[in-house]
């Protein structure tokens, strides 16, 4: 195959949990929402972030947030998950890249995701150098299921295309 038919749009998955504990904030997006709970983590737990991190490394072939910010360096402690994610992004555009689109899944059964939808496209989408059309999150309960069902914790799961630059 000629190299100019090689794919030159790349996909990636990510995948983060965050247990809830009480009294600290909680970070979604970059955006703070006011809850009861916190997610507890190494950095300020904003899993949307850490999700969506491991999406752009996983297009670009990166690695992972974990190998890049290990929860070993004091550096990371109550780290802001977006600066991390701004890092990865110009990462994998110094290598050629630029984010296409993302599309992310927050499973939580409480608090509601969409009143703050908004301003967490808004935040991502500039971190991303994208336009807002084209940063997608959605909320979805699991039904009362499980760990997530009784309110222990928050997932996420973000997948993020990455076409390389041709010029
Ligand atoms: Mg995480």
């Amino acid at each position: 195959m000629p190299p100019e038919r090689r794919s030159i749009v790349r996909t990636g998955i990510g995948y983060d949990s965050h247990r809830f504990a009480p009294g600290i904030p909680l970070i979604l997006g970059g955006v703070r929402i006011p809850f009861e709970n916190g997610l507890l983590g190494h950095s300020d737990a904003d899993a949307v972030a850490h999700a969506l991190t491991d999406a752009i490394l996983g297009a670009a072939c990166e690695g992972d947030i974990g190998s890049i910010f290990p929860n070993t360096d004091p550096a990371n402690k109550n780290r802001n998950s977006m600066e991390m994610l701004r890092i990865v992004v110009e990462r994998v555009e110094s290598k050629g890249f630029v984010v296409a689109n993302t599309d992310i899944v927050v499973v939580a059964e409480t608090p509601a995701i969409g009143p703050h939808r908004a301003a967490m496209r808004d935040n991502i989408a500039r971190t991303l150098h994208v336009p807002t059309g084209a940063v997608s999150i959605k909320g979805k309960t699991n039904e009362g299921m499980g760990w997530i069902g009784n309110g222990e914790g928050i997932a996420c799961i973000a997948i993020a295309s990455l076409a390389q630059r041709t010029g």
